[in-house]
């Protein structure tokens, strides 16, 4: 068997050019802060096992991770439950929109951790006496993921609470099912502030590496949570990471993600790499055009796809 090419043989920049001639897709436009993003934003970035991060231009272009944190959210929930969290979400993929206001028939509990629902409440599982300390505990957590000290856009966290209609329904909706502990406007509030935590391709390519490497970041070399937890984690971006887009993205990219309404994708070759690609216009499921294509092209050019032999 011959070995998988060397992700540093890889021109990021060259890449990127074939990509920016690719239009289509349609920017977010739920919070002004998500609409005035720069549609020609493009940007990648491979981190390796041995804690180098290759990266194209704009990689250091800061936005806010919105959902490319559930399954960061969904690690910390299964560390400070000590797996309890497994009992709590489902894992199951909806084959629905990230807001669906939908829970597990029979259950009552979220569908799994990578939509709205789910997301609301692992981020509420996260341990801390009321909103503010859990924010901080969640902000400690992602920074330990990313190797650097994380900050949030206060903005986009303060309009994400104020404008996210959906999530306050999907948080009312669990309190009647008696699955969310926290007030409605507790949860939302510190999902919402997850949401707008401020990372780069290259920030977020870190942080999906730690979940691929067995939950060690390369960077630093910090264990941030047990080999377990990442194995969870990593595989349930696999069967529900891209909403209702995940089966189409496992045959065709065939490495376990999640995307974003900010256009930010983040992927976890399990013991290869983590990646991050970033350009804001949408398809219809909330994927980025680009990004999806770039995911294609790193899947293909460095033979990750999990099912090719
Ligand atoms: N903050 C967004 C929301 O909850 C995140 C959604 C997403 O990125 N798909 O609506």
């Amino acid at each position: 068997m011959t070995s998988p090419p060397d992700p540093r043989s890889l021109d990021l920049d060259a890449l990127r050019s074939r990509l920016l001639s690719e239009r289509g897709g349609t920017v977010d436009d739920s919070i002004p802060q998500l609409a005035d993003a720069d549609p020609d934003l493009c940007a990648l970035a491979l981190a390796l096992p041995d804690g180098t991060v290759r990266t194209s231009a704009q990689a250091d272009v800061p936005f806010s991770v919105q959902s490319a944190v559930k399954p960061f959210l969904f690690a910390l929930a299964l560390v400070d439950t000590d797996g309890e969290a497994l009992d709590l979400v489902g894992i199951e993929p909806t084959g629905e929109a990230f807001d669906a206001i939908k829970l597990e028939s029979g259950t009552g509990r979220p569908p799994n951790p990578m939509v709205n629902a789910g997301a609301l409440l692992t981020a509420s599982l996260v341990e801390g006496d009321g909103p503010e300390e859990r924010s901080a505990r969640i902000a400690r957590g992602l920074s330990a993921f990313a190797g650097r000290d994380l900050l949030v856009d206060e903005q986009v966290a303060h309009n994400e609470h104020l404008l996210g209609d959906r999530n306050h329904a999907l948080a009312h909706l669990m309190r009647a099912e008696g699955a969310l502990q926290p007030s409605a406007d507790d949860a939302v509030a510190v999902y919402a502030r997850a949401c707008a935590t401020l990372v780069d391709a290259e920030t977020l390519a870190v942080m999906g590496a730690t979940l691929a490497l067995g939950g060690v970041n390369p960077r630093t070399g910090e264990r941030v949570v047990s080999a377990r937890v990442a194995r969870d984690v990593v595989s349930v971006m696999a069967t529900c990471g891209v909403y209702d887009g995940s089966g189409r993205w496992m045959r065709a990219v065939g490495v376990p993600a999640k995307s974003s309404v900010s256009g930010a994708i983040v992927l976890s070759a399990p013991g290869r790499l983590g990646a991050a690609v970033v350009s804001p216009p949408l398809d219809d499921q909330g994927t980025s055009v680009r990004g999806r294509r770039a995911s294609e092209m790193l899947s293909d050019d460095l033979q990750l796809h999990s099912f090719s032999v």
